[in-house]
């Protein structure tokens, strides 16, 4: 979870490419950039178990080049990054008898089980 430094307002400007792509968030006086999960299992370059469609070697390199640019005009640039345990509850072999993109309750609320993905300290949940 990221944290804006200070109020975000209707000045906050959101500019998204596909899903982990780059966010850019203005405010009046500070401006950033945040990259979102540029993950290997959200990639189809790096085989991902939970890849999004058009995250492919260009895709990638759009990223890495947008960011750099932004970063040279001097945007202070942060990065997210899923980070699960093994064993976390939203992973469907976890869950004897589930499959992938099953639904259940969880806490009162609906949890869909993911594939395993960001296992921390894996390739998978390596930031590209
Ligand atoms: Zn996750």
């Amino acid at each position: 979870m990221i944290h804006l430094a200070g109020r975000t307002t209707a000045w906050v400007l959101f500019f998204t490419l596909v899903l982990g792509g780059m966010v850019i968030a203005a405010q009046p006086t500070k401006i950033g950039v945040i990259v979102v999960d540029v993950q290997g299992d959200f990639t189809k370059l790096k085989n991902g178990s939970l890849a999004v469609d058009g995250t492919d070697e260009a895709y990638i390199k759009a990223v890495e080049e947008n960011t750099k640019k932004l970063k040279e005009a001097g945007f202070p640039i942060y990065a997210t990054q899923d980070w699960h345990p093994k064993n976390h509850v939203s992973f469907f072999t976890n869950h004897k008898g589930k499959k992938a993109f099953d639904v259940i309750k969880l806490g009162g609320k609906d949890q869909v089980l993911w594939p395993p993905h960001c296992v921390q300290n894996t390739s998978g949940a390596e930031i590209l």
